[in-house]
């Protein structure tokens, strides 16, 4: 039976006269070598093997890589928002969360801020009794 076998090189650009480095089995391994070699691309290539192990066709597909690393944008970041009448802020520092809410809590007596964390593997996520622990 035909099958299909993929793998990834890293390579400096999509002209014919290229350099490439690899293969690797996965798309991340060629990633993270591609960044190290400052390369902008990676190429996937898709060997269809046919009955007797002989490639019948070759298809090949360039991924251009996102200029900025993709570590530097995982920060997370804060969201205060108040449950009461639902004025909201976001924060880089759990500080600045803590002093909006202080603010917020004194100009609205009996208002309650609540607190959540949003990073990008999670989402959005409720930390509860947040003051308290600050405190
Ligand atoms: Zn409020």
């Amino acid at each position: 039976m035909a099958y299909k076998e993929t793998f990834w090189m890293a390579c400096d650009s999509t002209e014919q006269l290229r350099a490439e480095y690899g293969p690797f089995h996965t798309r991340g391994e060629a990633e993270r070598e591609a960044r190290k070699l400052g390369f902008g691309f990676l190429l996937r290539y898709e060997h269809m093997i046919g009955e007797k192990d002989d490639i019948q066709e070759v298809r090949c597909i360039f991924i251009e890589l996102p200029s900025a690393p993709v570590l530097v944008r995982t920060n997370r970041k804060l969201h205060t928002r108040c449950a009461t009448c639902g004025e909201s802020s976001v924060h880089d520092e759990s500080w600045r969360a803590e002093v909006w809410a202080d603010i917020h809590e004194f100009e609205h007596s009996r208002h309650l801020v609540r607190l959540f964390e949003q990073t990008r593997a999670e989402g959005l996520k409720e930390i509860e009794d947040w003051r308290d622990t600050c405190a």
